[in-house]
């Protein structure tokens, strides 16, 4: 990867020693292994995190040349850190390009940093072309991290680099050895020294080995000297929140975080006492919240102009207010895990020991050390109790074929919220009888809350949601962890929903289908979306995985003729029988027998072709039609064979 040659010849070639700069250097690693392949070269290390640097001091203590300093790489002429121009033979940048605010700049940055003949290496886990889960990744770590993190494809890294004024001479495909791919560009860089000899490289090195996060809940069991700590702390960063954003919307509602950074921190540190690191993450976190928005404005301005609608976008047009206390811990510099099933937590009074509980293979993860990342200290208010959520980064192998043998179907819908069926016939039912009867209520119950519009109405309006919100939650967690771990190595297909509003919208009396009159009966709406998600990461987890198909029809057409008219469900009944070749079954197995029909293509286009599509590709209008001509031509057989 690294041209090392290159590198040994600078004494001879500059008459100095070679230069190192590792970004986000982490414990130190990747320096310590450079330094071995180039002895005596001069090594730069930066970290955001002092507990990784002291790491990463202790590591390479026995080398000459190092020299490690806390900054957070950025934008700007030097990407934010403290060097000149033209300084480094080699920049190496390792997980961390998903993770930059604005990566464009920090590449542009870097690559000025290089010295003529200057390496640029950057790896991070990519995201693969038609991965159809990334995007509840990227939301769940949206989630976890506050703030947006997005992991590019290869192409998108490239035309990143491109656009940093770095392009690409050339592009090879290589096979790891545990049979994953790997995908390496090398390229040369400089608009103007297209023609000649590349001068400076850039490598960007992507590896497809996936990464799976899983959130871990700790109940954290406080002293009542620790408890009021804890809250103390968490309603001061709340505090200083909504101070560094009335103050944000003061000075032209910006979202530059270095100078939010420059011109609230000693406030943030005098008024709210926070201690220094926490007040760092105040401006980072207002900073994200504002550019969020612009974009939100922008994208508005953009919809107007086109007439796509009519509504203005009013997010900016106060400061936006922070609610929730809930506070994102770093590890290793705001809390880190002690023996013991201890961890120790930072508040305005300086450190907390706290023993805390988990679920045990959460526990048993945190102690052989799993990745850990950053933590959410969340106070359950009816409870009067803290809990601390850990997110734990797994490393999950690529899927094949062949670890991937058995086909589930499943259809969600109102009578039954979820219908599994395999190919062998076997079934399972998840009913939502009682469940739909209990969040119908509260819908009803929130309905009459919002009309009424007094203010002790909207309180318990907003408790009335929460148990809404929460029922929905643990029914889906309940019957998708049901589902995954009732059929393991499994591909489960789910129905395509992307457009099932659009599709569904605003139809009622004669003109509505079978399941938007279900639904009409509902006052409220389940979140099958929740499911699917759930459903999704729990299956990668578990060594499944899940795809979607497209839901055209699946619950008008016949799963033995392929017959598809609404006139196949006589008066809405309870039984289907086709109208071509009377085929009768239970009505709602159909769907579910659909769905697992049209995995079965994708499992056997996969074997065919290599090529795993886990999303039906909706634009293309022909696409569609020869999908739902193959379609057509699936055949339930009654001899449950795996080639059908
Ligand atoms: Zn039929």
């Amino acid at each position: 990867m690294i041209d090392v040659t290159a590198l040994r010849s600078v004494p001879e070639r500059l008459g100095r020693l070679p230069r190192l700069l590792d970004v986000a250097c982490g414990t130190g690693i990747l320096l310590s292994r450079l330094l071995d392949r180039v002895p005596g070269a001069e090594a730069y290390g930066v970290d955001a995190s002092e507990d990784m640097l002291a790491q990463a001091r202790t590591a390479l203590k026995d080398q000459p040349h190092v020299h490690l300093e806390r900054v957070q790489v950025g934008e700007g002429p030097t990407a934010g850190l403290p060097f000149a121009q033209e300084t480094f033979d080699l920049i190496t940048c390792t997980n961390a390009l998903h993770d930059m605010p604005e990566p464009l700049a920090t590449l542009s940055g870097l690559r000025r940093l290089l010295s003529p003949g200057g390496q640029l290496v950057v790896e991070d886990f990519a995201r693969r072309e038609h991965s159809f889960p990334w995007a509840v990744f990227e939301w769940l770590l949206h989630q976890i991290e506050g703030s947006p993190v997005h992991a590019f494809t290869l192409a998108e890294a490239q035309s990143l680099c491109t656009q940093a004024g770095l392009s690409c001479a050339g592009e090879s495909l290589q096979q790891r050895h545990q049979g994953i791919p790997r995908i390496h560009a090398r390229g040369g860089m400089g608009a103007n020294l297209r023609d000649t000899v590349p001068d400076i490289l850039c490598e960007i090195w992507y590896t497809c080995s996936m990464r799976q996060m899983i959130t871990a809940k700790l109940k954290l069991l406080t002293t009542p000297n620790q408890f009021r700590a804890l809250r103390q702390t968490q309603l001061a960063y709340r505090d200083a929140l909504n101070y560094v954003s009335r103050y944000a919307y003061a000075h032209g509602k910006k979202s530059n975080q270095q100078w939010l950074q420059k011109e609230t921190y000693a406030e943030v540190r005098a008024v709210y006492h926070l201690p220094a690191q926490m007040a760092c993450n105040v401006p980072r976190q207002v900073g994200a919240t504002y550019k969020t928005l612009w974009t939100k404005v922008k994208q508005n301005a953009v919809a107007r102009k086109e007439g796509r609608t009519k509504k203005r976008y009013k997010g900016l047009d106060k400061p936006p207010k922070y609610v929730s206390p809930t506070l994102t811990y770093n590890y290793h510099r705001d809390y880190s895990l002690k023996p013991d099933q201890q961890v120790s937590i930072l508040t305005l009074e300086g450190r907390v020991i706290v023993p805390y509980t988990g679920y045990s293979q959460h526990v048993t993860l945190l102690q052989q050390g799993t990745h850990i990342g950053a933590a959410r200290l969340w106070y359950d208010k009816p409870c009067k109790q803290f809990y601390l959520l850990v997110t734990l980064e797994l490393e999950v192998a690529d899927p094949m074929p062949e670890t991937h043998q058995q086909i589930v179907g499943v259809d969600v819908g109102q009578r039954y919220l979820a219908v599994t069926v395999r190919l062998d016939n076997g079934a399972s039912f998840f009913s939502g009888k009682r469940v739909r009867a209990k969040a119908d209520h509260y819908a009803r119950l929130r309905k009459r809350l919002q009309q009424k519009g007094t203010r002790s109405a909207t309180r318990r309006l907003v408790v009335i949601s929460g148990r809404e919100r929460r029922l929905k939650q643990a029914v889906n967690h309940q019957i998708s962890r049901h589902i995954v771990e009732g059929h393991p190595s499994s591909i489960i297909g789910l129905e395509d929903l992307t457009h099932i509003r659009e599709r569904t919208k605003r139809k009622r009396g004669k003109k509505a289908g079978q399941k938007q009159r279900r639904a009409n009966r509902h006052a409220s709406s389940w979140a099958f979306a929740e499911l699917h998600s759930y459903l999704a990461y729990k299956a990668l987890l578990a060594g499944s995985m899940a795809v979607k198909v497209d839901a055209y029809h699946t619950s008008q057409a016949c799963p033995r003729c392929g017959y598809a008219s609404p006139d196949n469900r006589p008066s809405k009944g309870l039984t289907f029988v086709c109208q071509s070749c009377h085929y009768t079954l239970h009505a709602d197995l159909v769907g579910a027998r659909n769905v697992a029909l049209r995995t079965l293509l994708v499992r056997q286009d996969w074997m065919s072709t290599g090529h795993l599509s886990v999303a039906p590709d909706g634009s293309d209008s022909e696409a569609k039609a020869v999908r739902r001509q193959r379609y057509a031509e699936l055949r339930w057989s009654p001899d449950p064979s795996p080639c059908l």
